[in-house]
């Protein structure tokens, strides 16, 4: 089922998320809407906190990168796959690891922060540990665009934004788009509470 995307300016994108200790039909169902609300925002990845659920579960696919000529290099519990059989990715409770000495810069974007985008420092490689819905341990270790994706989507998991790497002079100068959003998603929060009311 889609899902609205919580957006810039909404609590829950500061906040650290809960470790899943239960796998579940609701954690299967929050999978699901992770993944139905990613393909019809057409990200690469998307939080669970992005759908307000405040859980350590991410979803990436990067079939859906916009630059397909580009190889997604990577290997999952030790082995090469064709990206069919990896995508979706969905990681529970993952734990990245930082490896190698190499960083890239390249521009990033964010569902919660829509038409805002900034270049990020990341690390080139990582390895994460996760596991899948149904409980199972896996070991991912992807490079490149997949790299920084599975960086991005790990930070939402302890609150930590795109636009929290960014220097003051970056910030400065995509300021007036944040606090657009800013103002928009008060407004948005301020219909809701006169509904619930
Ligand atoms: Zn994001």
């Amino acid at each position: 089922m889609n899902r609205r995307v919580t957006k810039f300016g909404e609590k829950i994108l500061k906040e650290k998320t809960e470790e899943v200790s239960n796998f579940d039909g609701e954690l299967k169902q929050l999978a699901a809407d992770l993944v139905d609300t990613m393909y019809e925002e057409k990200g690469l990845g998307l939080a669970a906190p992005q759908i307000g659920i405040s859980k350590k579960v991410f979803a990436i696919d990067m079939r859906q990168r916009v630059n397909t000529d580009v190889p997604c290099v990577f290997t999952l519990d030790g082995k090469e796959l064709p990206l069919d059989l990896a995508m979706p990715l969905v990681a529970v409770n993952p734990e990245v690891e930082e490896i190698g000495e190499y960083v890239e810069i390249a521009e990033e974007g964010c569902l919660s922060f829509p038409g805002v985008f900034a270049e990020v420092e990341r690390s080139a490689m990582v390895k994460m540990r996760y596991f899948d819905t149904d409980g199972i341990g896996h070991e991912l270790v992807c490079e490149g665009l997949f790299a920084r994706c599975v960086q991005h989507e790990n930070d939402h998991l302890s609150g930590i934004c795109f636009v929290d790497h960014l220097s003051q002079k970056q910030l400065f100068k995509i300021e007036p788009k944040l606090k657009k959003i800013k103002r928009q998603t008060r407004d948005f929060l301020k219909e809701q509470h006169k509904k619930t009311v």
